[in-house]
């Protein structure tokens, strides 16, 4: 199942960020694909507000890996973008099926090491201000995430 969002400013995306994030369960796993400055990481503060999370969420470019916790609630932050391809010894494996949820920026630069299952989003720049979200449901309890947006 795909669906299709579209959102205006980054309020919006971020609010779409929130929606998705109630949806949400432990362990889940979130890839988000779209260039630079497409709205990656204004979404995912949607996510961390919708799990409780009051710290500012920002972009973990430099660190790969930023985590947030809330009572029960544990996001993984992580963007690949500045990962190299073969130096890197990152432990994706251990975000995967975790604890928490995890968010993956630029998730196909650690292609072999992604999951079967997964909530793949698509976020395409239409204009300044435009954004075109698809959202995809890899695997059967993503089709239910999908299916409530
Ligand atoms: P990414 O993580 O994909 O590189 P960011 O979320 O860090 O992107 O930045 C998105 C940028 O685009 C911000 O400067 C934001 O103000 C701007 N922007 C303009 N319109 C939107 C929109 N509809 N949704 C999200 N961001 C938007
Ligand atoms: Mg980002």
């Amino acid at each position: 199942m795909i669906r299709e969002k579209y959102t205006y400013n980054s309020k919006e995306t971020e609010h779409l960020g929130f929606q998705v994030g109630l949806l949400l369960q432990k362990g889940m796993v979130l890839l988000l694909e779209g260039d630079l400055a497409a709205g990656k990481t204004t979404f995912t503060k949607g996510i961390g507000k919708a799990l409780g999370i009051s710290r500012t969420i920002n972009s973990p470019t430099f660190t790969i890996l930023k985590r947030y916790v809330h009572d029960e609630n544990k996001l993984y932050h992580i963007d690949l973008y500045r990962l190299d391809d073969e130096g890197s010894d990152f432990d994706l494996e251990d975000y995967i099926n975790s604890d928490g949820v995890s968010v993956i920026e630029w998730p196909f630069k650690l292609k072999s090491l992604l999951p079967s299952s997964y909530l793949l989003i698509k976020i395409e720049t239409l204009g300044e201000n435009e954004r075109k979200f698809s959202f995809e449901a890899k695997g059967l309890i993503y089709e239910g995430v999908v299916k409530y947006l």
